[in-house]
């Protein structure tokens, strides 16, 4: 620590250097200006230019770095300098010294500086906090003033009305956007209240399917399904209800189950497929010039009065365009900020996080069939309209698929605005921070610009597609149908599995070995529940780079987890506890290496890499589940009935049984499983995973109970078969055969869970076995940020990896009677280790 502080030091000690009278020449470093002739050029007191200061600064920085490498080392050397007295008082008085240094550096930048504060039994730890905190400051500081020297940010900044505090700009190295610079920059406005505090309607950031928001449906030619027309049914969760959140979410589906079919179609699916285009939009239009900006009434609508007005004009128009300005960064599922709306003769531009919860009424307008809405690249805007404000389109045109239709390279608006209206865009406000209230002039404008030349556009567009089909509707045709089907997505919630991490790591194409894979998956787990708790985007927590650099590297400290990060985000200083165990439990995994360096090899738990037609029938997906003891617990839970029943269980069944007693699992409406446990609304909606799991999972078990019959048959030539095979092979081989073979790692649950079961009924008695009674669980922590709230979250495959890594749960490590059988040879294999 002594080190680290004199390390740290040196980088401030400027001032310090000055005090004492020993330093400059003694290191020889140039000289600070002492010709007070030039004092009144003087860059800063005794430095004639920057480059004088940064020499001399340098060279206090490598001489503090040096004196402080040659301090006694820690341990022994150290305790035995620490025995004279005379060194005791010297790193006393030097370490207030520096103490002192940096206190006033830090307060000079406005961070806490107790740094002198030596009573407390945690000051150590606390200083440190204090060091790296004051460091992050300044480092963004300086960060920030090269930006502007370099001219980054100047000339940029947006307008902001008086008393208003500038927005930060901030240059991210969290989430890097490779774009132009001086194009695209994330506006980031600090101290902006969030909006979330302020919806009428909580945000669910539950881990369910999204349910659409709509409770009128105007221009209907199919009913609303009374799930929505019925308050009672939506509003009552139990949320309330002191149950963690997981569980409120299954028994609100349980209660819901009959809705399910309705609750995940697309509201306006009727009447879209029956949308029929009039004549007018399948012929050639007369283009109507847009109105010039200044002779245009633009009007900023923040009350329910006003809104319903401008409903009012939209009904009676036959076209209007549409656009929406949304952020992501601080909020989960992101959020709509702004809507603007053009009609012919006015702009609007109308504050969807104050009109929120009333801007369903725009639906009248918005579903009207009579009515052309006018987008550009509507992909998003249809689910940002559904997620935040429950509007659904009817009769749509999208500008950008009418530019790739007519193949006109390009086909962002600017290149539309600048071809058609010669009007050169602006785009760098694209990512403008647009919570900020009021909003700055300038930021309105680039809004009310994305709207207001959209339907001459739209007239241009038409125009052209119309010579380019030959006078024929055709292209027009596929314009409307494209958008149409636009207008038919539907908004879907991410929703966090097992084996979501996968996806993100197979993108990234690293090569992890086992306990890496193990810290990414914990990591991954960690962030989503922190993201959806917090109201965070995952970005935010921790953005992908570090969480990748985190399990990279395996920090051995807290420290090391913060060194991963730059700079760090404030969830990760918050929690580098709880990040530090998750890391540790992964470094307990079983260290596997990677044999093929395109692909990583994920251990034998892992059959991601699997095609699944060589997937055992008994694993839905092949990717959910991945191992003998799941497969076992699963049967357990899928046959829990009728195997108690039938009075004969195995050992390992009941053993199997008895863990899934004692067990409330909160992701159980994820498993396949009886009807009681599966998430029915889930199982309906074709879009979920949860969907494709269980349709599988029908088909399967079939498949499955015919295999566990032949299974039996086989059982005892098996047994028979690997007892002679063991003899010849060690658990070594077998071990090494499993981790280097891909392939061959894919185990066959049905035979394997037999023969797992058989070995166990040999290994040992009943009366041994006592597994982890998990219904001495909290499961309160499901709403707390503890990493033990996360082992659970990731629960089955935990408790399973538990079973894994600890044969001794079925039978000792060196049991031979147990190293015949492929799969347990293997976790015999590992714990020995
Ligand atoms: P626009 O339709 O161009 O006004 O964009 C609508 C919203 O999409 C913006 O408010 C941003 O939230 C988001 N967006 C647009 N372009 C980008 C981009 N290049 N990267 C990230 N988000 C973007
Ligand atoms: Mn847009
Ligand atoms: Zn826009």
């Amino acid at each position: 620590m002594v080190k680290k502080l004199a390390t740290l030091s040196g980088c401030y000690t400027y001032n310090y250097e000055m005090d004492s009278s020993n330093s400059s020449k003694q290191n020889n470093n140039p000289s600070p200006n002492d010709d007070p002739a030039d004092e009144g050029n003087e860059f800063c007191p005794g430095f004639k230019d920057v480059d004088a200061f940064v020499k001399y600064g340098l060279g206090t920085v490598v001489a503090a770095t040096k004196s402080s490498a040659s301090l006694p080392q820690v341990g022994d050397e150290y305790d035995f300098y620490r025995s004279f007295p005379g060194f005791q008082e010297f790193c006393e008085t030097q370490g207030d010294t520096m103490l002192h240094c940096m206190s006033q550096i830090m307060k000079y930048h406005g961070c806490r500086a107790q740094m002198r504060d030596r009573n407390k039994l945690t000051g150590l730890e606390e200083r440190y906090d204090l060091v790296v905190d004051a460091n992050d400051v300044i480092l963004e500081k300086v960060g920030i003033l090269l930006d502007d020297t370099a001219g980054v940010n100047r000339s940029q900044q947006p307008v902001m009305p008086a008393g208003f505090q500038p927005p930060k700009i901030v240059v991210s190295s969290w989430n890097p956007i490779r774009l132009a610079k001086e194009t695209f920059r994330l506006l980031h406005a600090k101290n902006i209240t969030r909006p979330q505090l302020k919806f009428r309607e909580k945000v669910d950031n539950s881990n369910t399917p999204f349910v659409p928001k709509i409770f009128i449906k105007p221009n209907a030619m199919k009913s609303l399904p009374s799930y929505f027309t019925n308050k009672q049914i939506r509003k009552e969760r139990p949320e309330d209800l002191d149950v963690p959140a997981a569980l409120a979410d299954f028994i609100h589906q349980q209660r819901t189950q009959e809705h399910v079919e309705d609750m995940f179609a697309h509201p306006y699916q009727y009447e879209l497929d029956h949308l029929v285009f009039s004549e007018n939009q399948l012929s050639k239009p007369e283009p109507q010039m847009y109105k010039p900006l200044a002779e245009t009434k633009c009007s900023f609508i923040d009350n329910v009065e006003d809104l319903v007005a401008v409903n009012e004009k939209l009904t009676k128009t036959t076209e209007f365009a549409v656009d929406l300005e949304h952020h992501s960064y601080r909020s989960f599922l992101g959020i709509t900020c702004l809507m603007q709306i053009s009609t012919r003769e006015e702009d609007f531009i109308i504050d969807t996080l104050d009109l929120r919860s009333e801007m369903y009424i725009l639906n009248e307008a918005f579903t009207d069939p009579n009515i052309v809405k006018v987008f550009h690249g509507a992909d998003s805007d249809i689910e940002w309209l559904q997620k935040d404000l429950g509007l659904y389109i009817v009769n749509m045109f999208d500008t950008h698929q009418a530019s790739r239709v007519l193949n006109l390279g390009r086909h962002s608006l600017d290149h539309l605005l600048k071809q058609f209206c010669n009007v050169d865009s602006d785009k760098r406000y694209q990512l403008a921070d647009w919570r900020i209230r009021p909003l700055p002039e300038e930021m309105l404008h680039y809004a009310r610009a994305d709207t207001h030349y959209l339907l001459y556009v739209y007239d241009r567009l038409r125009v052209d597609l119309w010579e380019m089909g030959n006078g024929q509707p055709a292209l027009l045709q596929t314009v409307w149908q494209k958008s149409k089907d636009i207008s038919l997505k539907k908004y879907m919630k991410p929703l966090f599995t097992e084996n979501s991490y996968m996806d993100l790591l197979r993108k990234q194409k690293k090569a992890f070995n086992t306990q890496q894979l193990a810290a990414f998956r914990l990591l991954y787990g960690w962030r989503d529940k922190l993201a959806r708790q917090e109201d965070e985007s995952t970005g935010y927590v921790l953005p992908n780079h570090m969480m990748i650099k985190i399990s990279e590297v395996l920090p051995k400290e807290p420290q090391g987890i913060i060194a991963c990060c730059n700079p760090v985000p404030p969830l990760v200083r918050q929690q580098v506890n709880e990040l530090h165990l998750l890391v540790q439990q992964a470094r307990e995994m079983p260290l596997l290496k990677v044999r093929d360096p395109e692909m990583p090899l994920f251990g034998p738990h892992d059959t991601s890499r699997v095609p699944e037609s060589e997937f055992p029938s008994f694993s839905p997906k092949g990717k959910l589940f991945t191992n003998n003891v799941l497969c076992l617990v699963l049967l357990v839970l899928k046959d829990k009935d009728t195997v108690k029943d039938s009075g004969h269980l195995t050992v390992a069944q009941q053993k199997a049984y008895i863990i899934v007693d004692s067990f409330q699992n909160p992701f159980r409406m994820y498993l396949p499983s009886t009807e009681i446990h599966i998430s029915k609304n889930a199982k309906f909606d074709p879009s979920t995973k949860i969907y494709e799991i269980s349709n599988r999972w029908k088909l399967q078990s079939i498949e499955q109970q015919h295999k566990e019959l032949e299974a039996k048959k086989k059982e005892k030539e098996d047994a028979k078969a690997a007892a002679a095979s063991e003899s010849t092979n060690t658990g070594a081989k077998k071990r090494e055969r499993v981790a280097s073979g891909t392939g061959e790692s894919n185990p066959k649950p049905n035979k394997k869970l037999m023969k797992a079961a058989d070995k166990q009924e040999e290994c040992i008695p009943p009366a041994v076995f006592k597994p982890f009674d998990y219904s001495q669980s909290d499961f309160k922590v499901f709403a707390g940020t503890q990493p033990h709230a996360l082992v659970h979250n990731l629960f089955v495959n935990d408790i399973l990896l538990h079973l894994h890594t600890r044969p001794s749960f079925f039978c000792g490590p060196k049991s031979n009677a147990c190293a015949g059988n492929r799969s347990m040879s293997f976790f015999g294999g590992k714990s020995e280790r």
